[in-house]
């Protein structure tokens, strides 16, 4: 039985541009029947789908505005917001308090619809806690310490000294990250390409788990990426577009007005080769990364845009107007709709308290089970 499950940490309360065309974009499409069997069918155990890049599926013109009937869906879908992973850089309570509400407004602005999936609040729903313990007693440390985002990670925090000694969460992080996708016994996991090593972890896990029990219980989950599945941070294109970077400048928040769009995209860095554009990500990451959000945007690929500008005689400076544009067209829709949203935070509460209910009673079978083949049953 498929079933799609992905989450985001609330960290900064608003997703930015990577965040939205990395993995957002297609949490909302992936709520529609059709969408999902075609971009199943395409994905693979190493997560590549099959399909040309730049098909229609991904255009948001592919998704049906008929409201689907929820069970009629074949296919569960869940998203959550990960508020566990968020104390890994122990938040401010009054911030986080504030973060997963807002968090909630901006996927719900994006599109995610309540009558299609379930979106809800992590912590509500203690089994995650519970079989992180049970995944953590078969895991090895030396899985762990080889995560390349945990190093990331770590380094980034002890820089700007917001991590003490308190580091066992943002080690672990994978395990919790594991156990969000197999309590729902979830086969598919829209992310983005930073998180590839954490789902082969998650994927060794249920296998693990399988093996020590001597069962098939748990699905090994797969990643599905879109064509966006890394966008770079604005100053330094060599690294991904983060909501924990330091500079605010690095990155394009949805709630960005449009002249904050159009000051970060005009000091996004380039190079010096100001009269030729090309998609080479290897030498020319800042200009590749500009292409890749327009290709995202207009759902083609990355080459054909280039030579789109080329053909159009654009320079630097010519590019950055026309991605500016497109990333305006994009983000507006989304900012009114946040705005709208805020004035009704209690609406709000109640589709996550709603979501979250019934996260807990599809993770109850999972975790009896779980405790039976453990041997924690009496
Ligand atoms: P943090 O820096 O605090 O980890 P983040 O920006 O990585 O924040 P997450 O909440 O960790 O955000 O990730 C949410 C989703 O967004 C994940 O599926 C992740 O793979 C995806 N994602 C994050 N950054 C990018 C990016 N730069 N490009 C594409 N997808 C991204
Ligand atoms: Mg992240």
């Amino acid at each position: 039985q498929p079933r799609i499950v992905s989450g985001i940490q609330p960290t900064g309360g608003v997703p930015h541009l990577g965040n939205y065309l990395g993995a957002i974009k297609s949490w909302v499409q992936l709520q529609d029947p059709a969408i999902q069997a075609q971009r199943m069918r395409g994905s693979t155990s190493d997560g590549q789908r099959s399909e040309p890049s730049g098909s229609a599926s991904h255009s948001v013109s592919a998704v049906s505005s008929q409201p689907s009937n929820p069970s009629n869906s074949a296919v569960d879908v869940l998203y959550m917001i990960v508020d566990l992973h968020a104390l890994t850089v122990a938040p401010e309570k009054a911030v986080l308090r504030r973060n997963i509400t807002d968090m909630t407004i901006a996927l719900l602005a994006c599109g995610i619809n309540p009558a299609k999936s379930v979106l809800f609040q992590q912590s509500k729903v203690s089994g995650h806690s519970e079989l992180m313990w049970l995944l953590g007693c078969i895991t090895s440390n030396s899985w762990l310490s080889r995560m390349t985002q945990w190093k990331a990670k770590k380094q980034q925090l002890l820089a700007s000294k917001s991590l003490d000694k308190h580091d066992w969460g943002l080690y672990s992080y994978p395990i919790l990250m594991a156990a969000d996708v197999l309590l729902y016994r979830g086969t598919h996991v829209p992310v983005g390409d930073d998180q590839q090593q954490h789902l082969e972890l998650a994927s060794t896990l249920a296998n693990t788990f399988n093996h020590v029990h001597k069962s098939a219980f748990f699905p090994a989950p797969v990643p599905m990426y879109n064509d966006a599945k890394r966008i770079m941070n604005l100053r330094n294109p060599v690294n991904k577009m983060s909501k924990s970077d330091v500079s605010d400048a690095s990155r394009i928040n949805l709630t960005d007005s449009d002249d904050d769009i159009r000051s970060k995209l005009r000091r996004a860095l380039t190079d010096t080769n100001e009269n030729s554009i090309t998609f080479d990500p290897e030498n020319r990451p800042g200009v590749a990364n500009l292409l890749s959000i327009a290709a995202a945007i207009r759902g083609e690929t990355p080459q054909s845009m280039a030579e789109h500008y080329t053909k159009s005689n654009l320079n630097m400076r010519g590019l950055k107007d026309a991605v500016m544009e497109l990333v305006i067209a994009e983000v507006k829709p989304i900012r009114e709709k946040i705005a709208e949203l805020q004035a009704d935070e209690k609406a709000v509460h109640r589709i996550l308290e709603e979501g979250s209910h019934r996260a807990n009673e599809m993770s109850r079978g999972t975790l009896q089970e779980v405790r039976k083949l453990v041997g924690l049953d009496l």
